[in-house]
């Protein structure tokens, strides 16, 4: 049983994947708090005051499946986390893979990619790779008889709204029908008959999502990204990939001197964030209440939560520094294995 036949047998995968310390940190003297001694977990040094003023380090263990050094790439983490969902799809199942953490830790650069051209580190996301991986196994001889078409949708989830990435950010309702379907009104669903369209359609997606910025947010960090690869089968859905890019999770928001906008946003972001790990946990239990409808994030993913073939990963990025820690903590705590169930 190779490792990554034994992530394809679990519902729930969670994962930590830590960023090396970037050159702004380095200047400003930061400190990395964050070590893995060994697969699995994570150990964070959070610097603390006794009352009496001496200052210690508070040393926390935390537990994942899964934890990815600084020096590991987003091929490893592709190979532990994304690829054996791949599977899934084709088996007819639903797989979902969330990228969690706050504003700066990595959660593009792990599942778009990093080719801004600025970073020597030039290196393919999870979505691409995944996307080679789906028209590899669509190629097979035991899957291509199966008469299997993939499309692709990519949209935006901010304060609640959809918008499409593929279609101008159009603005999308979400419906709900008798039988608890959920359906995105008028999303593109794009054919695609190669790995190379669908890095054109994320490429073309995610220059959409960072500019026209004509619903106000101007800041992406603000909003969650789902990319969608869907196998129809004489038009019916017979698998679906969710890869979703979730918006940041970062605390410090200062309550006194952020606008109006920014605390509406920071309460819908956590609120769906909340709702996200209700839903995984009621998916780890078998629970047959998901509380889906509490976001608008849970809704348009409620497939993910139901059904016996659902498989999820979640890849919590943190970032190394000192300055990052109430950040961090926040990750960890949501993320850990013994509370995300
Ligand atoms: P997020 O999407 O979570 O806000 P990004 O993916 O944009 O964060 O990452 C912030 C910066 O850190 C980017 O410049 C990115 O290139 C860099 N970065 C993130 N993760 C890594 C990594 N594992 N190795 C090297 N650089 C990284
Ligand atoms: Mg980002």
């Amino acid at each position: 049983l190779s490792l990554s036949d034994m992530v394809e047998a679990r519902r729930i995968c969670v994962c930590v994947r830590k960023r090396p310390l970037n050159s702004k940190e380095v200047t400003k003297n930061d400190i990395d708090v964050v070590s893995i001694p060994g697969n699995g977990t994570l150990l964070l040094h959070e610097p603390k005051q006794k009352v009496d003023l001496t200052k210690y380090l508070d040393n926390q263990v935390f537990h994942f499946d899964y934890s990815f050094d600084e020096s590991s790439t987003n091929d490893l983490v592709y190979r532990f986390t994304a690829k054996p969902l791949v599977q899934t799809i084709f088996d007819g199942g639903v797989a979902t893979c969330f990228a969690y953490g706050q504003t700066g830790s990595g959660k593009t650069h792990t599942m778009g990619g990093d080719f801004s051209g600025k970073s020597q580190n030039n290196a393919k996301g999870i979505y691409a790779m995944a996307a080679q991986d789906v028209f590899a196994l669509l190629k097979q001889r035991r899957y291509s008889g199966l008469d299997l078409c993939p499309y692709v949708t990519f949209f935006e989830i901010y304060n609640s709204k959809v918008f499409d990435l593929l279609n101008k950010k159009a603005k999308l309702r979400v419906l709900e029908d008798e039988k608890q379907q959920v359906q995105v009104v008028g999303l593109q669903e794009m054919y695609v008959s190669c790995a190379e369209d669908v890095i054109k359609m994320i490429e073309m997606g995610s220059a959409c999502r960072t500019s026209g910025q004509t619903s106000a947010n101007a800041n992406s960090s603000r909003s969650h990204a789902v990319l969608q690869v869907i196998l129809r089968r004489r038009n019916q859905v017979h698998g679906k990939f969710s890869l979703v890019d979730l918006a940041g999770n970062e605390r410090g928001i200062d309550v006194r001197s952020s606008d109006r906008q920014t605390l509406v946003e920071t309460a819908e972001i956590n609120r769906s964030l909340l709702a996200l790990k209700e839903c995984i946990r009621s998916l780890g239990m078998d629970s047959h209440h998901i509380p889906f409808r509490m976001s608008k994030l849970t809704q348009v993913l409620r497939d993910s939560f139901i059904g016996e073939n659902s498989r999820t990963c979640m890849i919590a990025m943190v970032s190394p520094g000192m300055s990052s820690c109430d950040s961090t903590v926040n990750t960890l705590r949501y993320a850990d294995r013994y509370s995300l169930g």
